[in-house]
């Protein structure tokens, strides 16, 4: 541990979306922690996006609660008022016949958007946005010195956590090969999200459908989230499958637009109408195929840690669950360091 950091120790945390975020909330009171996000918001896979006067989910759409620990939290946080449950009716969708989805599944959603729930966490933590880090360089005496894309140094930190999808673990962490070997090792989806608000409701009886032999594989409509909506407009998110979205990865996104929307008529079997507002953004790291088998990575010698949904289970649940148990890896690494001083 570096000689000014002795009483606190200080520790960087490479990424704002839930895992990393749950790790820095885990930690505080027994280090300095700050957290590095690149994009300009935090959440991640659970931003949402404006599209207008309106903000969508378009990364993670609900959560489902399988874990005691996890549990305890989400009635926590729906005490106070960031998550409910969500109980839209949702189908399966196949060419426009309906078929109703037979489980007792309890699901939640963040609200007023999934955003709010790493908002809320963000709020506590010292966050940096707009900090895309590129380089984490090992030095003599053991500690980490970080650097952004632009070659600014960013600080001092005797433990670096990459809580990031796996394929950025492998490219930061690229000189140490307990973490990135691991991360290298899983393959990830893509996912094209497109956002379509309408003027007037489209008559669809479902909230909600999985959606099969279709290039979509999830809609959702989604009406709550803009308080002024006093218009009646209707607002749906609609996901393509992993194979479509890998098929036309590099397809303009006007074009992505259009045959979403065209492939969301059919799979309702409804007459197309003109959307008034739309948008798309490729998800390019969307859910991990395979996962770690452990709820996180920690090198001991190096004092670098990686977690996230890649780690065990690739959802909301898991990323949660792998931040905390980062957050226990570094405590007892922070306690054996004090020992050994
Ligand atoms: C389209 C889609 C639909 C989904 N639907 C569901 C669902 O319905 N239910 C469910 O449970 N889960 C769903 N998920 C998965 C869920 O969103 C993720 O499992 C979870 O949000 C992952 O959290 P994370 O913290 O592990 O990673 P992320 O949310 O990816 O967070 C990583 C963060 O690191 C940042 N970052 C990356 N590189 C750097 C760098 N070099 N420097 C600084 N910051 C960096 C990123 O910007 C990001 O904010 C969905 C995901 C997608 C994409």
């Amino acid at each position: 541990m570096t000689d000014e950091t002795a009483s606190t120790p200080r520790v960087a945390i490479i990424g704002a979306g839930l895992a990393g975020l749950t790790c820095a909330t885990a930690l505080k009171g027994f280090a300095e922690v700050t957290v590095f996000e690149k994009a300009v918001f935090v959440g991640g896979r659970i931003s949402r996006y404006q599209v207008g006067e309106f903000s969508f989910n378009h990364g993670g759409q609900y959560f489902t609660v399988s874990n005691p620990l996890f549990l305890n939290l989400v009635e926590a946080w729906q005490t106070s008022g960031l998550v409910r449950p969500w109980d839209g009716w949702i189908v399966e969708l196949d060419n426009g016949q309906l078929i109703n989805l037979e489980d007792q599944t309890q699901r939640y959603t963040g609200y007023p958007h999934m955003q709010a729930i790493t908002d809320s966490l963000a709020h506590h933590c010292d966050v940096k946005i707009s900090s895309n880090i590129s380089e984490i360089e090992k030095q003599d005496d053991g500690s980490w010195r970080l650097f952004d894309n632009r070659g600014v140094y960013q600080g001092l930190f005797d433990v670096v956590v990459i809580a990031t999808a796996a394929p950025d673990v492998a490219d930061l962490a690229k000189n140490i090969d307990s973490i990135a070997g691991p991360a290298r090792n899983i393959d990830m989806t893509m996912c094209w999200s497109a956002l379509f608000v309408f003027e007037q409701p489209l008559s669809l009886p479902f909230d909600a459908a999985f959606v099969l032999n279709s290039p979509l594989s999830w809609v959702a409509r989604y009406q709550e989230v803009n308080p002024h909506n006093e218009h009646d407009q209707e607002c749906w998110v609609i996901q393509a499958s992993p194979e479509w979205s890998l098929q036309y990865a590099a397809s303009f996104r006007g074009r992505v637009m259009h045959a979403l929307l065209d492939a969301f008529f059919e799979a309702c079997d409804i007459p197309s109408v003109k959307p008034v507002t739309s948008n798309v953004h490729l998800w390019k790291h969307a859910l991990p195929i395979n996962t770690l088998g452990q709820d996180c990575v920690f090198d001991d010698a190096a004092a670098l840690g990686a977690c996230g949904d890649w780690c065990t289970s690739p959802r909301i649940e898991g990323a949660v669950l792998s931040g905390f148990s980062m957050a226990d890896r570094v405590m007892k690494y922070l306690h054996r360091s004090d020992d050994a001083a």
